[in-house]
């Protein structure tokens, strides 16, 4: 089992779903986005042209960020996932350096602080924990309990993070969230190794290229056609 992606950019419709869907499944902060995109506008108007590319973590088979990392706490995992283990990690920045996708995320600051603050701003006035105790809820209010038994719900401020392909989903049979939130079914996960998957079949069909193939790190997240959001099929 080698697992990869599939985006097909004639399907993607540029919403950004997948983004916000990341963000909720694997509670993010403000300014770190696992799942992220590029967009870029072209021409003069009225001809302008508008490209929307997702990106994330490729899960390289030769990954820089691994090779680079000297506590291997970025390393291969199962099903050639690249993981990443926070325990391990010292900060040093030197996988950030070295993947050439910009895919990994410094956390500067300590995390979440303001998610747990409970005083409202006025009288009756609800904060995130304050709800979540009203609700009887459990935990905190920024965790995704079912994420968090893969990665800790609380990053420590001085390391690093990253796209793990929602290992806890895939360890339950399901796709990651970004895969399941798009509304236009643009993002297929499977085995790239299975030469009868729905991703090795769309990567032949289409001749699927990941980003920058020409730097040789066996980036495993494919991309199919173009953005061409008035012709979905
Ligand atoms: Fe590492 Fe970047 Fe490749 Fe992900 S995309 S495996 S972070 S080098
Ligand atoms: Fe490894 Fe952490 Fe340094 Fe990255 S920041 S290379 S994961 S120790």
């Amino acid at each position: 089992m080698r697992y990869g992606m599939v985006i097909d950019q004639q399907k993607c419709v540029g919403c950004s779903g997948c983004v916000f869907a990341c963000k909720a499944e694997n509670h993010t902060t403000d300014d770190i986005n696992w799942c992220d995109k590029i967009i870029t506008t072209s021409g003069q108007y009225p001809d302008v042209k508008f490209e929307y590319v997702s990106t994330m973590c490729n899960h390289c088979d030769n990954a820089p960020c691994v090779g680079a990392c000297p506590t291997q706490a970025m390393h291969k995992g199962e099903g050639g996932l690249t993981l990443h283990d926070p325990d391990k990690c010292i900060g040093c920045k030197a996988c950030m350096v070295n993947c050439p996708y910009g895919v990994i995320s410094f956390n500067w600051e300590k995390p979440h602080e303001r998610w747990l603050v409970d005083t409202g701003v006025a009288a009756g006035s609800f904060t995130s924990a304050t709800m979540l105790m009203a609700a009887g809820g459990e935990g905190s209010p920024h965790s995704n309990p079912e994420s968090a038994e893969a990665y800790p719900s609380v990053r420590s401020r001085g390391t690093v993070e990253k796209c793990n392909f929602c290992v806890h989903r895939l360890k339950a049979g399901l796709s990651p969230a970004c895969v399941d939130a798009c509304p236009s079914r643009a993002r297929v996960v499977g085995d790239l190794d299975d030469p009868a998957s729905e991703v090795s079949q769309l990567i032949r069909k289409y001749e699927g290229k990941p980003l920058r193939a020409e730097l040789g790190t066996g980036a495993k997240v494919f991309y199919i056609r173009s953005y061409t959001p008035e012709r979905r099929t």
